[in-house]
């Protein structure tokens, strides 16, 4: 029997399924590399059956244009992830001219991934992923509050208030999306958190109120609750799946085109863990996709204050679906240090959850604990945001 590659857009599915009951055969997509079997539809190209529902949503969430289709049953299949156009996502705007704001964000990526002297040698090489160069909160985020906009806007909201718990980046990234379609975006941030935030926050047009927690999700249940008196819509980057995705068909992949294109055989990512969105995507693709690479997840050693990190305990959904080799735990002085070390050798100047991720890599090549090889470290954000704690140290420690 025959099959055609169409493009997904032609294929109707009716119903969604959950992210977590498509993980499995994700997982053998990524780990084959291909399709091995079609999609049935009927005479409507609507999906016929439910392991075929499972499949088209699996390739949706991976981020393919076109997918083998089939009518009446299905069929044994060999098409390859190229083929069904998986790297297409990976299209920057090579002459950086861009339409609009927005796609200055997706066509701006891949982000950069930069070989750092200061951290390189003895036969270590270390790449960073540098985060900042996402146009909005200039950091991972921006990918996060683009992609959960995108798929409320595709699920059919059309409301016009958003209210989230951040620690900044997020909230700007909001505040973005809710200039860009207009919509209000209103913020919760907690104490914790330096002072220039409320006014980044708010002259990007969002509506701030600070809380006396330490942690965003001490603050999750205040806002749900806000949300529904308000008739707003409770974005909630910790448990919407939207925030795992956007990793796993952008960042992840870029990552991987990047790697290929350098010609680099990895040893090992290292990354921080704030929701858990961006490193658990990237450890469910990396260890799926290859043999032998190990992940480090990096969080605030307890009692410590790191912005957009924090413990493991404090709960996260997604590290639970791909878990990293090991957790390292960090100071916030150690992260400083690190981002001072790479501000004065590399002319860098990363933000303190990067400079907890280079800590960490350091913490474990020192120990012994990696053999040298490639390494990437992903830096969430640059330090232009905290002037306030660098300050605090310099009080300390002098310059
Ligand atoms: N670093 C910074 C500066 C962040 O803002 C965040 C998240 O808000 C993270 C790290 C953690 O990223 P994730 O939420 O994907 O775990």
């Amino acid at each position: 029997m025959d099959y055609r590659l169409v493009d997904i857009r032609s294929v109707k599915a009716h119903r969604g399924i959950d992210v977590r009951n498509a993980l499995s055969s994700m997982a053998t997509i990524l780990r084959e590399n291909r399709v091995t079997r079609s999609i049935v539809v009927n005479d409507d190209d609507v999906v016929a059956d439910e392991e075929s529902n499972i499949l088209y949503w699996s390739l949706r969430f991976l981020g393919v244009r076109r997918v083998p289709v089939s009518r009446g049953s299905t069929v044994e299949v060999n098409v390859s992830l190229e083929e069904l156009g998986f790297y297409e996502d990976v299209n920057p705007e090579p002459y950086r001219v861009f339409q609009d704001t927005l796609e200055l964000l997706y066509r701006n990526w891949p982000t950069p991934l930069v070989r750092l002297r200061s951290l390189s040698g003895d036969g270590y090489t270390v790449w960073a992923k540098l985060e900042w160069y996402n146009p909005y909160s200039m950091s991972i985020k921006d990918r996060t509050a683009w992609y959960m906009i995108v798929r409320a806007l595709e699920e059919g909201w059309r409301g016009d208030k958003i209210y989230e718990a951040t620690s900044t980046n997020t909230g700007m990234a909001l505040a973005a999306m809710g200039a860009i379609h207009g919509f209000k975006v209103k913020l919760w941030i907690p104490k914790s958190i330096q002072k220039v935030s409320d006014i980044l926050l708010k002259a990007m047009g969002a509506e701030v109120v600070r809380r006396d927690k330490s942690l965003t999700v001490e603050m999750i249940s205040e806002v749900k609750e806000a949300a529904s008196r308000d008739n707003a819509l409770h974005i909630d980057q910790f448990n919407n799946d939207a925030n795992f995705l956007v990793h796993l068909r952008f960042t992840a992949k870029e990552l991987e085109v990047q790697l290929k294109h350098a010609g680099v055989k990895l040893k090992g990512i290292v990354g921080g863990l704030g929701t858990s969105g961006h490193m658990s995507a990237i450890t469910f693709y990396f260890k799926t996709r290859f043999d032998n690479i190990k992940v480090y997840g990096v969080v605030p050693a307890p009692g410590e204050v790191i912005p957009g990190i924090r413990r493991p305990e404090t709960g996260m959904k997604w590290v639970h679906w791909s878990t990293p080799d090991r957790i390292v735990d960090v100071k916030l002085e150690e992260a400083i240090e690190a981002v001072l070390s790479i501000a004065r050798k590399d002319g860098i100047l990363p933000g303190l959850s990067s400079g907890a991720v280079a800590a960490a890599f350091m913490k474990l090549r020192d120990s012994g604990e990696i053999e040298p090889g490639h390494y990437v470290l992903v830096f969430p954000d640059n330090g232009f945001k905290y002037a306030e704690q660098l300050s605090a140290y310099f009080a300390k420690h002098g310059s």
